[in-house]
């Protein structure tokens, strides 16, 4: 019996199950490299759900932790620390937000968002608007204002009052915003949705009415944000200042961290003293990572290769491929008349992983380090793959 075979029994019989059964137990990383346990290797374009922003390994990021680990790993937050204030600093920089602005610190994107709706309960008002299609996390909080039912009707009943209008339809968020209103939130590209961006337009109409009625604009930038799309934040091309902003899977580049922006004096002073807390978020060594990736992102220039290798994929035409979606290395690649599961069970056969994000559509969110050289290996191979998954028994 090979070793991921014994691993994956082993994992069945000492796992929740929540998450199936995985597709392959790995062993190794090194750039946008995955070895399994028995010696196979694949090409990561899912960069563990876009979080490996500098892929596996990278000197960087293993030489951060390594010396943040042996200085001081955790100290709780009623101490702070040197990487916890420049990543506060660097962050609010690169977002060009205004003096009095400020950072929390979590630990995952989900706990981003629960200080997020915190905040927006810090109104007075309970309401909040989100999107169809929607993907916030799986906590009660965030799985209120996530879409699908499947994930939320079996744990209700879920924090009231939220309602889902369909996106980038200017009349039902016109009719819905009043001044019940506590926030609005938004993914600038849904991900999970099967990368859906909302328009430029329709994000500068969400500003305009949050801030008719009073209501808080929430961009939830935990998994287009830290330069996936080719900028440092995806909402900074529609040239909107939200009033918050969620982070996390990419920030660390795999250390557990997320954030809660909050923009200008006014809103971040609504939380204050005792209001919300966490006892591992900010950690120094998932701050020094933090920082670690945004310093390399600017050295190595990411941001420019996610936009010139991403559009690479966003250019993609072939027999099997109806259509592409996305900015920068946040992709879709849309399927014609082939399942996705099949298709990425293919790709995985050839060494390729890639997600099939819904049940007609591939998402790439490789490391943002990716080679034009690495991704040609995939473009070449996928016309054998697609034709491979379209044969596939259904
Ligand atoms: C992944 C994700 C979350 C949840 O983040 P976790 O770290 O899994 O808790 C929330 N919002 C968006 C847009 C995401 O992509």
């Amino acid at each position: 019996m090979s070793e991921s075979r014994g691993l994956l029994r082993r994992y069945t019989d000492s796992m929740i199950q929540v998450f199936g059964t995985p597709q392959l137990v790995l062993a190794s990383g090194q750039g946008c490299w995955v070895t399994d346990v028995d010696g196979n290797r694949y090409l990561d374009l899912l960069a563990g759900i876009a979080v490996n922003a500098l892929g596996h390994g990278h000197p960087a990021l293993v030489q951060a932790v390594a010396s943040q680990a042996e200085t001081l790993i955790h100290i709780s937050n009623f101490f702070t620390s040197e990487p916890q204030v420049r990543l506060a600093e660097r962050l609010l920089d690169l977002a060009a937000a205004p003096h009095g602005s400020g950072v929390f610190f979590t630990n995952s994107g989900t706990e981003a968002i629960e200080g997020a709706i915190k905040l927006s309960r810090r109104t007075g008002r309970r309401a909040i608007i989100a999107m169809e299609g929607s993907f916030h996390g799986r906590s009660t909080g965030a799985l209120a204002l996530t879409h699908k039912a499947a994930y939320r009707e079996p744990f209700g009943p879920l924090i009231p009052e939220v309602r889902f209008v369909p996106p980038n339809d200017a009349a039902a968020l016109r009719s819905s915003v009043d001044s019940s209103t506590a926030a609005i939130f938004v993914e600038p590209i849904q991900g999970e949705a099967g990368v859906r961006p909302l328009t430029d337009e329709y994000l500068r109409l969400a500003r305009e009415l949050a801030t008719r009625h009073g209501a808080l604009l929430v961009v939830d930038e935990i998994q287009t944000g830290v330069g996936r799309t080719g900028v440092w934040f995806a909402h900074q091309d529609s040239g909107i200042v939200p009033d918050a902003m969620t982070l996390a899977k990419g920030l660390a580049g795999g250390v557990p961290i997320g954030a809660l922006v909050t923009f200008g004096v006014e809103v971040t002073g609504m939380l204050g003293a005792g209001q919300h807390g966490t006892t591992f978020g900010g950690n120094p060594l998932a701050c020094a990572a933090g920082l670690a990736v945004l310093h390399t992102i600017e050295r190595e220039g990411l941001l420019d290769n996610a936009t010139r290798v991403g559009a690479i994929i966003g250019a993609l035409e072939m027999d099997g491929v109806s259509a592409t979606r996305g900015r920068g290395l946040l992709r879709a690649i849309e399927l014609d008349g082939i399942p996705a599961a099949a298709a990425a069970t293919a790709a995985r056969e050839a060494g390729f992983i890639v997600n099939p994000v819904t049940p007609t559509t591939l998402r790439l969110v490789p490391p943002l380090i990716l080679s034009e050289a690495e991704l040609g290996q995939f473009t070449a191979a996928l016309p054998a793959v697609l034709e491979r998954a379209r044969r596939a028994p259904r």
